[in-house]
């Protein structure tokens, strides 16, 4: 495979920016590959600037749900760019999207727009501590929620990747007050709470963690997180910024039918275009300004050309409830096909699916958690991710991500996706 011109694209990036990219994971750094960049994408493929085709299964890392260029979504965009891009005025398109929010998570009131799924949680959480009054926060090892302070503390996605899940640069002041609990743990919980009794604001979680790959939370484990905050007057924030709208309309709280105080969204709420969005009990949004005293604000919040596309695509997934039965009886054909070729191969890995998510996991140790996490072989991950990429495969490219599937997929895409992984563990372990 040629990609001469992205590696061109890539030396010049770096003498400009970071790392030459904007965000760690897609620098491929870990995978000891430099970066493809991207020209253009269309349903479920992407074309590099080298003219190369892939099957995409990163789908921007989840906002895609009905894949690249989506008509809807495109005839929306193009008719709000006509009225104008941005006025840091209300635009009826606001009402119109938060209306759709809650009435897919009946748990929420009242929800602000912002312009990330890290703002989002930032913004969450100052909420919860105003209302609380309370500092503390705890959070699960693993799970990622952007990269505010507070919250940088043990996380996943690229910090995870790049081996440091606890970033420098973040003052000890500001996360003595973030405490750490082990996923589907309970017992820590207990404890971390007792220990700290009236003083824990909120308990904030991915209710299905996708960020140190896909790790499936026990119905119980979140049972019982409820139980606890309801007893000890703690906000219980579900971070659905991969989860919402994506595992069914109503995200993981509606699946797993465990109601959160606060939620947070990201990306899927604008189909693309950069947003994210926090929300929650009426008694508890009262708190933001200007209803309360909480301050959050933001120039681009509720920008009308994400709102126009997010509204286009929240209202197709509400009116077309079969698009989550279709996308996971596609990708359990996917999980199914890897597997199979895992076991002929006798490769000590497994893969863990869900709704329209799926990671292979390159170890035999059951996933419930962030150290049985650890136990995989990151070296034979990104062989196999080389090999794919190769074939016209772009899997996500880390082992602690997870690959979207989007309604674009087609049966050949997923057959093709097969025969390469088929061809690809056949040269690495046959
Ligand atoms: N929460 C979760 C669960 C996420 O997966 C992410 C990013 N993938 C974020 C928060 C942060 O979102 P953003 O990158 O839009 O700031």
């Amino acid at each position: 495979m040629n990609t001469k011109r992205s590696e061109e694209m890539f030396d010049k990036a770096c003498r400009l920016i970071p790392g030459g990219v904007n965000s760690p994971v897609r620098s491929f750094g870990n995978v000891g590959r430099k970066p493809i960049f991207i020209e253009k994408g269309i349903g479920s493929h992407i074309f590099d600037v080298d003219g190369n085709e892939y099957i995409d299964y990163i789908s921007s890392w989840g906002p895609l749900i009905l894949g690249h260029q989506n008509p809807l979504a495109k005839k929306a965009l193009l008719e709000a760019m006509d009225k104008g891009f941005s006025f840091g005025l209300p635009t009826p398109v606001e009402s119109e999207v938060a209306q759709l929010m809650l009435e897919a998570y009946p748990c929420m009131e009242s929800v602000r727009m912002v312009n990330s799924g890290t703002e989002a949680t930032m913004s969450a959480l100052r909420v919860a501590r105003g209302y609380t009054g309370r500092n503390k926060i705890i959070k699960f090892e693993g799970c990622y929620h952007g990269h505010n302070d507070a919250l940088l503390v043990k996380s996943g996605s690229g910090a995870l990747t790049f081996g440091m899940p606890t970033s420098p640069g973040i003052p000890k002041d500001i996360t003595k007050n973030t405490l750490v609990c082990t996923y589907n743990d309970i017992t820590s919980v207990k404890a971390c709470v007792e220990a700290n009794k009236g003083e824990v604001a909120a308990i904030i979680l991915e209710p299905i963690a996708a960020n140190m790959g896909l790790v499936l939370a026990d119905k119980d484990f979140l049972c019982s997180l409820r139980k606890i905050c309801d007893e000890e007057g703690i906000v219980l924030i579900f971070d659905e910024v991969i989860s919402g709208f994506r595992i069914g309309f109503g995200g993981a709280s509606s699946y797993y039918g465990v109601s959160c105080d606060m939620a947070c969204f990201g990306k899927i709420i604008g189909g693309g275009l950069p947003v994210g969005a926090y929300g929650g009990k009426k008694e508890i949004m009262d708190c933001v300004t200007p209803s309360g005293n909480v301050y959050q604000a933001g120039t681009l919040s509720g920008n009308p050309l994400a709102m126009h596309v997010g509204l286009a695509q929240l209202t197709y997934l509400k009116q077309h409830p079969e698009v989550y039965v279709e996308l996971e009886k596609k990708i359990k054909k996917l999980a199914q096909g890897f597997d199979a070729i895992l076991r002929k191969y006798k490769v000590d890995a497994q893969v863990v699916q869900m709704g329209s998510l799926m990671t292979i996991f390159f170890t035999n140790q059951k996933i419930r958690n962030y150290q049985d996490v650890c136990t995989c072989d990151t070296e034979a991950f990104s062989k196999v991710f080389i090999k794919m990429l190769d074939k016209g495969i772009m899997m996500s490219p880390s082992q602690f991500e997870v690959l979207f599937l989007n309604t674009c997929h087609s049966d050949e895409d997923i057959e093709k996706t097969i025969q390469a992984f088929q061809e690809s563990i056949q040269e690495l372990y046959a």
